[in-house]
C-alpha cells in the first residue's frame, strides 16, 4: 500500500491549512455521497424494476461506510482514521439491486431524480463519491452511468470534484471517465477487497480536497471482452495483472490505476476492458495507463475459466464418478449474480434425468428455482407433505416449466414470516425454490431451508467461480456451460451493438493502438 503526503496532516497542503486538526473542529468539506449499483443483463428476461432495489437514505447509507462516524452530526471520522477529519459527509441515496435484467427507464428516472433532487436540496458540495457498479443497462440507453455522473455533474456544479468507486466488472466509457475526476475499483474477483475499494475512492478525494486542484486522468479501452469466470484474481494472468497494480500507483506523480475487466453480458458498445489512472504527472499517468492496458491486450489469450469447464452432463457425470464429496457444479448460465433470471430449469432436469440421484444411491442438492407461485404452494402445504408443482421456466423460457412431486422439506421464512425459500425432496435430490431471485453463495442460504450442502455429495449452485464459503466447501468442482442470461459462451449470445473489433468475437484482429487518451 503507498503511502500519501496529503495523510499526514502535518504535511505542507498546496491549499488549505497546513496543521492538525481536533475532531470537534467544524468541518471544511461537504462531500455527497449517491449512486445506483447494478450489473444488468441486457440477455435476461428479467426486469430490475424499483422492488429490485434497496434504497438507503441518511444515517443507513453513512452506515455503509466504515469510515464514517454515523453516530456523530456530520458523519465524523471513524476510529484512527485521521484521514477524513474536517469532511462532513452528506447521505443522499445509494440504490443497489441485486444483479439482474435491464433497468426499466421509468425506474432509471425515479432513482435518478432522486438523487438530483437531494444534490440540490443539500447543494452546496465540495465533493461527490459515485458508489456505482458500472453496468447497469437501462431500456433504451446504451450508457447509464455516464447519464447519472453527467446529471450530477449538473447538479453539483463544476468545481466539485467526482470520485467512482466501482466494480472491476463495471464498463468504463470515455463519458464516464471524463464526468469523474478520481476513478478506482476492486482489484480482486471474486470481490473480497469491497470496503477497501470505497475507502480508497473516499480517501483519495480527501486527499485530493486538501492537495486542490483536479488530477489528470489517462483512460483506455482495450477491445477485450471477458466473462468474469475468465479472468479472476485467483488466477494467471488476472492475478499477476492485478498484483502490478500497488507498485504502479505507489510510483511518482500517481494517484490510483483503475483495471476494469468489464461486463461481458451488456451488449452495449462501452463493454469492454479499460484503464483509467490518475494521478498529477501526464507522462507518468499516461505510461502507466498504457502498460496496464498492454498487459491486458497481451494476456487476452491465455486467460481461461477458473475451473474445468464443460456442458452439465458431462460435469455431471464427472462429478458421479467421483469419490470427492461434495463435488460442486456451478451452473453458470443463469448465475442470479451476474443477473440471471433464476428460473432457468436446464439443471434441474439434469438432476431429475439421472437415476443416481432420484433413487437415492447419492445426494445432492441444487439452488435454485426463482418460482414464486410454487414457493407459496409449497408453504401453504407445509414440511412434510408431499405436493405436485411445475416449477420455473416462466421468466426465462430457454428450458420449459418442470412438473414435480416431491415432499416439502424445509421452509425459510423471510423478515415479515412469509417463504422466501422452500426445499423441495425427491429422491436422493433436494430443490430450493425461492420466491425473490436469490444467491446462494453463503452457507446460511441453504441451512436456512434444512439443506446443508457440506452433506451432500453433489452440489449444483447457480453461481459462476464459486464465492468463498462454497468454495471453501468444495472438495472439488467444475464450471458448467449452461444456457441463460449470463451464458458464459459469449459468442453464441448474439451481441449486436458491441462497438467492433473485439476479442474474442473477433479472434484474429489487428494489435489495437492502446494509446491513452488524457481526459
Ligand atoms: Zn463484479
Amino acid at each position: 500500500m503507498s503511502t500519501h503526503p496529503e495523510d499526514d496532516h502535518s504535511a505542507p497542503a498546496h491549499r488549505g491549512p497546513a496543521r492538525a486538526r481536533t475532531p470537534d473542529e467544524p468541518p471544511r468539506w461537504r462531500v455527497g455521497i449517491a449512486g445506483i449499483a447494478i450489473e444488468a443483463s441486457t440477455f435476461s428476461p428479467h426486469r430490475s424494476d424499483l422492488s429490485a432495489f434497496t434504497c438507503l437514505r441518511g444515517l443507513d447509507l453513512l452506515a455503509r461506510y466504515p469510515w464514517v462516524d454515523a453516530s456523530s452530526p456530520g458523519g465524523g471520522a471513524n476510529g484512527a482514521r485521521t484521514w477524513c477529519q474536517g469532511v462532513e459527509w452528506v447521505p443522499l441515496l445509494h440504490a443497489r439491486a441485486l444483479p439482474g435484467g435491464p433497468v426499466p427507464e421509468e425506474t432509471y428516472r425515479v432513482l435518478a431524480d432522486e438523487i438530483l433532487a437531494r444534490c440540490r436540496a443539500e447543494a452546496p458540495f465540495d465533493a461527490l463519491l459515485l458508489d456505482i457498479h458500472g453496468a447497469m443497462s437501462v431500456v433504451g440507453m446504451r450508457d447509464a452511468e455516464a447519464d447519472l455522473a453527467a446529471a450530477v455533474r449538473g447538479a453539483i456544479g463544476p468545481d466539485a470534484l467526482i470520485s467512482a468507486t466501482m466494480d472491476l466488472h463495471g464498463n468504463m466509457s470515455r463519458d464516464l471517465a471524463r464526468l469523474c475526476d478520481l476513478v478506482t475499483c476492486y482489484r480482486m474477483a471474486p470481490h473480497e477487497d469491497v470496503a477497501e475499494t470505497r475507502e480508497r475512492a473516499a480517501r483519495n478525494l480527501v486527499r485530493r480536497l486538501r492537495h486542490g486542484g483536479r488530477p489528470v486522468k489517462a483512460w483506455v479501452q482495450v477491445p477485450v471482452l471477458l466473462p468474469g469466470e475468465r479472468t479472476s484474481t485467483r488466477l494467471e494472468p488476472a492475478r499477476g495483472i492485478y498484483g502490478r497494480i500497488p507498485d504502479i500507483e505507489a510510483r511518482p506523480g500517481l494517484l490510483d490505476a483503475a483495471l476494469f475487466v468489464g461486463y461481458a453480458w451488456g451488449d452495449e458498445p462501452r463493454s469492454r476492458a479499460a484503464v483509467v489512472v490518475t494521478g498529477d504527472d501526464a507522462p507518468a499517468v499516461t505510461a502507466a495507463a498504457h502498460e496496464l492496458a498492454t498487459a491486458y491486450w497481451d494476456a487476452r489469450r491465455d486467460f481461461s475459466f477458473v475451473a474445468p469447464a464443460a456442458d452439465l452432463p458431462t460435469c455431471l457425470a464427472e462429478a458421479l464418478a467421483s469419490d470427492r464429496r461434495p463435488f460442486v457444479i456451478s451452473d453458470s448460465g443463469d448465475n442470479p449474480t451476474a443477473g440471471g433470471a433464476g428460473d432457468v430449469t436446464y439443471g434441474l432436469e439434469q438432476l431429475l434425468a439421472s437415476e443416481e440421484i432420484v433413487s437415492g444411491r447419492l445426494t445432492a442438492c441444487y439452488a435454485a428455482i426463482y418460482d414464486p407461485e410454487a414457493t407459496r404452494a409449497g408453504e401453504a402445504a407445509g414440511i412434510g407433505s408431499t405436493v405436485s408443482l411445475v416449477v420455473g421456466g416462466r421468466l426465462d423460457t430457454v428450458s420449459p416449466p418442470v412438473p414435480m412431486t416431491a415432499e416439502v422439506a424445509g421452509i425459510a421464512r423471510d423478515d415479515v414470516g412469509a417463504a422466501n425459500v422452500i426445499a423441495l425432496r425427491t429422491g436422493g435430490l433436494t430443490v430450493l425454490v425461492t420466491a425473490q431471485r436469490k444467491q446462494f453463495d453463503l452457507v446460511s442460504s441453504w441451512t436456512a431451508a434444512g439443506v446443508d450442502p457440506r452433506r451432500a455429495d453433489v452440489v449444483v449452485v447457480k453461481l459462476g467461480y464459486l464465492e468463498p464459503e462454497i468454495y471453501a466447501l468444495a472438495a472439488d468442482w467444475r464450471l458448467a456451460l449452461t444456457p441463460g442470461g449470463v451464458d458464459q459462451d459469449l459468442v453464441r449470445l448474439g451481441h449486436e451493438h458491441l462497438e467492433r473489433p473485439v476479442y474474442p468475437f473477433d479472434p484474429d484482429m489487428a494489435d489495437p493502438q492502446l494509446a491513452p487518451e488524457l481526459l
